[in-house]
């Protein structure tokens, strides 16, 4: 063993003595990056599919998010809330202007707490309508994914993110995606002040609206008395080849939230409320210690204006149609995947039948092939690269995962 292998076995061996072992991260250990590959500390090199779970979109180590950051931090690092920041007020002023439908923005520092001010923003918006407790529930959807807090993970329709931790908050309520009748049937009594969903859902499986159910949903909000709130964690950011996901849908949401991608790696999360909620949380009713931290909202706001130029999407949509492609031929060479799905560079191969529940396997056989890819759950392979990878990345990616498909295939044959 060279001197830097038995420095990564003991940071492996440290690794699994410190933390709460809720997470099993996989037996390397990321050492630094470029653009979309990354090195560990052998020095092995991997093809990012992965981007941190979709966060690092413009990239590792990318230049000019460096330059802000290090700019800002020998400026000010943080505030509270109590006093202004300059990054944090020109981040929402972006916001603001990139999402049309968007007033105020509320600054956090990941998803789940975006989700959560959205949920509380709509209970309080029912309750200044004079609505009952039992009339502010808020609707999700089967397969959906929106947090780990104990609300959050109670908007999470899937048992297995719940089972233990009951108690759970009541006032949420479950339908099936992409199902409007059950919508509404879950809507026609009134108890219903909010509609959560994800325009693709991510954790779920990778699993776009079908075209329609997100204006139906928003005829439905408008008929019953809900709001509708987007969460755009995953798919927002420009990661579906619009700057919001839901801009291919054509609805005017009434709520949107973000996280990931928004600081390009940099921690932080936001609520953009649409007109008719903007002035609904009023001084005292939210807050959070961190929210709007000027070391985020820098990063972030350069983050922003990258992410939403046209050449970045329009960069999206053509390396999305190429990685749809190369899994698609690998679907049809090897008949690993039953289906290739999602949006842009949000993609999902559901393996076949008989391959089903295997997704972490693959997910080891890329490690092994030079590849980062990820599960969305036991049967669905995820692709979520960084959005800025270049035809040589893709092309790479692609012959190192189909490598990968073979030896899991391959493995099965024997
Ligand atoms: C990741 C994710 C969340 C939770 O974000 P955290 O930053 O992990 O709290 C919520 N909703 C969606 C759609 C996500 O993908």
């Amino acid at each position: 063993m060279s001197s830097r292998q038995s420095e990564s076995a003991d940071l492996l061996h440290a690794a699994s003595q410190v933390f709460v072992p809720i997470y099993q991260p996989r037996p390397f250990v990321l050492d630094h990056g470029r653009g979309a590959r990354l090195w560990d500390t052998d020095g092995r090199e991997y093809v990012d599919f992965a981007a941190g779970i979709a966060v690092c979109s413009l990239g590792h180590a990318d230049a000019e998010l460096a330059e802000v950051l290090s700019a800002q931090a020998s400026r000010l690092w943080h505030t509270s809330n109590v006093f202004h920041n300059q990054p944090a007020i020109e981040l929402a002023q972006a916001l603001i202007r990139s999402a049309s439908f968007a007033r105020r923005v509320f600054l956090c520092n990941s998803g789940a707490e975006a989700n959560e001010a959205a949920i509380k923003l709509a209970r309080r918006w029912a309750a200044q309508q004079g609505r009952p407790a039992e009339r502010r529930s808020i609707l999700t959807y089967s397969g959906s994914f929106h947090g780990r807090t104990l609300a959050t993970v109670t908007a999470t329709a899937q048992p297995k993110y719940q089972q233990g931790f009951e108690p759970l908050p009541p006032g949420f309520v479950h339908a099936r995606f992409n199902d409007l009748s059950a919508t509404e049937a879950a809507l026609a009594d009134g108890s219903v002040c909010a509609v959560l969903v994800e325009p693709v859902q991510g954790e779920g499986g990778v699993m776009p609206a079908a075209p329609g159910f997100l204006s139906g949903l928003r005829g439905l909000c408008d008929r019953y008395g809900a709001l509708l709130i987007l969460d755009e964690i995953q798919c927002g950011m420009g990661r579906t080849g619009t700057l919001f996901a839901h801009e291919q849908d054509a609805v005017e949401p009434d709520v949107v939230t973000l996280a990931k991608a928004l600081g390009g790696g940099f921690p932080i999360g936001a609520m953009l409320a649409g007109s008719r909620v903007a002035d609904t949380l009023q001084h005292g009713a939210h807050g959070t210690t961190f929210g709007g931290n000027p070391l985020a909202s820098a990063v972030a706001r350069a983050a922003l204006r990258r992410l939403a130029e046209p050449a970045l999407l329009q960069h999206v949509a053509v390396r999305g149609c190429e990685l749809r492609e190369g899994l698609v031929a690998m679907a049809r060479d090897t008949g690993v995947f039953s289906d290739v799905r999602g949006r842009g560079l949000m993609l999902g191969g559901v393996l076949a039948q008989h391959l089903r529940g295997r997704a972490g396997e693959l997910v080891d056989q890329g490690i092994a092939h030079g590849v980062l890819v990820l599960q969305a759950g036991p049967d669905v392979l995820r692709l979520v690269p960084p959005l800025v990878l270049d035809d040589l990345d893709v092309k790479d990616g692609i012959a190192r995962l189909r490598m990968a498909v073979d030896a899991f295939l391959g493995i099965d044959a024997h």
